[in-house]
């Protein structure tokens, strides 16, 4: 059976094509701009070169129209026709508290989704988008959701609880939910497999250090804790977001200069982390250059970020009891060197000792830590989309 992944973002469409026979993966492709002008569809198949289409496309249904007819196309298409996809997977961020699990999509998951809305804004209505434009061209098929925070429902109400009035979490339903569930999940399943020891006895620490930032404790098969809270906003500092800080500094800075809610939405989420710190950029890179070309406030910003996570690292050791390895995933944890270098340094008393020379590596599956380390080190780049269209082949076959 073949599957058809999707993430759909606001003006964005992402897409795979899986052949669950061996998980290969036929065809990677991303409409860009949708709902604006100038879209594009990149669509990269199999053994062959990338092809470029330029076409407006006003909305999410006429993207996914033109992601159809590239699959089926004769000449860089990856299937003869659409019957041969099975099944969708599509990436939806919020589940609430409603899904620990994947699903098949109908009405009342439907209208689950849009009912958090209010609580993932950015990301839940192109996600359903999404799925309702896909549903229409592909009415034969079952649709799965996946949701980035299903992973995290195993926390328990001391992990997920704030100190706030109980009806914050009765009636606007504000907990920690977690994102990056599915990254989470298949790296620490990789790790298992890696330490050799069935999943339900291992104790994890995930680190997914992309543009967003999140941790994980793992313990016998389930999350602890994680980062990300009820926004993707807390936890570690990002490309453009805060991380942790003090609450009061919102209400405080509102009133400084003269923010309503959402320019303060978007002064903690989209200025702030890496870039508002170092001025530079959002970019790890970049900051990593300026740090070394000299400059003091891209040096203080990567040591605020080590900082960050150091404290996570020791918090989830608490919590874990003890640890058989750290991993590090995503764009930052799968290819910064000297940022791995940096995070893994002192933290010898934990029983975390990096092999510096086998941490020269990027994007590859490896155990970087050294001989004598008591606490494993790996490097693991992550595949959520593997995770989506094992998912929906599992709920759907
Ligand atoms: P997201 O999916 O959250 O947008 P990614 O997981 O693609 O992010 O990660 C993007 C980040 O990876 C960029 O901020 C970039 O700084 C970082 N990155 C990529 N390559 C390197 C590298 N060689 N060294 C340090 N950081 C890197």
């Amino acid at each position: 059976m073949k599957v058809l992944v999707v993430n759909a973002g606001s003006s964005s469409i992402k897409y795979q094509v899986v052949d669950m026979t061996d998980e290969s993966v036929l065809a990677v492709g991303l409409v860009d701009r949708v709902g604006i002008p100038g879209s594009t569809l990149e669509h990269k198949p199999l053994g062959k070169d990338a092809v470029v289409i330029k076409k407006d496309l006003p909305d999410h249904t006429a993207g996914m129209e033109l992601v159809l007819e590239v699959l089926v196309n004769p000449e860089y298409g990856v299937v003869k026709d659409m019957d041969e996809i099975g099944a969708a997977g599509h990436r939806v961020v919020h589940g609430g508290e409603s899904f620990a699990d994947s699903v098949v999509i109908d009405d009342a998951v439907a209208k689950v989704i849009r009912e958090c809305f209010d609580i993932a804004p950015l990301h839940n209505p192109p996600n359903l988008m999404g799925i309702e434009a896909c549903q229409k061209l592909m009415p034969n098929v079952k649709h799965v959701a996946v949701f980035d925070t299903a992973f995290h429902q195993t926390m328990e109400p001391q992990n997920y609880m704030y100190a706030l009035p109980y009806e914050a979490y009765e009636k606007y339903r504000i907990r920690r939910y977690g994102f990056h569930g599915t990254s989470h999940f298949y790296v620490s399943h990789r790790a298992a497999e890696l330490l050799g020891k069935p999943y339900e006895e291992c104790k994890i620490i995930t680190l997914h250090l992309g543009n967003g930032a999140s941790m994980a404790a793992i313990k016998n098969g389930k999350v602890v804790e994680t980062s990300m809270g009820f926004t993707p906003l807390e936890g570690l500092v990002m490309g453009t977001r805060s991380g942790d800080i003090d609450p009061a500094i919102v209400f405080f800075l509102m009133e400084k200069l003269g923010m309503d809610s959402a320019e303060a939405n978007n002064y903690f989420n989209k200025k702030s982390g890496m870039l508002g710190l170092s001025g530079v950029s959002n970019d790890l890179r970049d900051v990593e250059e300026a740090a070394k070309a000299g400059n003091a406030r891209a040096q203080i910003a990567l040591k605020v970020y080590y900082n960050a996570i150091q404290g996570y690292i020791g918090n989830y050791f608490a919590k874990l009891n003890g640890c058989d390895c750290l991993v590090f995933t995503a764009g930052v944890g799968e290819n910064g060197i000297s940022m791995r270098e940096n995070i893994c340094a002192n933290l010898e008393a934990l029983g975390i000792k990096m092999d510096v020379e086998k941490n020269k590596v990027r994007g590859k599956e490896v155990d970087v830590a050294a001989d004598d380390s008591k606490v494993r080190i790996f490097v693991i780049p992550t595949n959520e989309e593997l995770v989506i269209a094992r998912d929906t082949y599992r709920l759907t076959k």
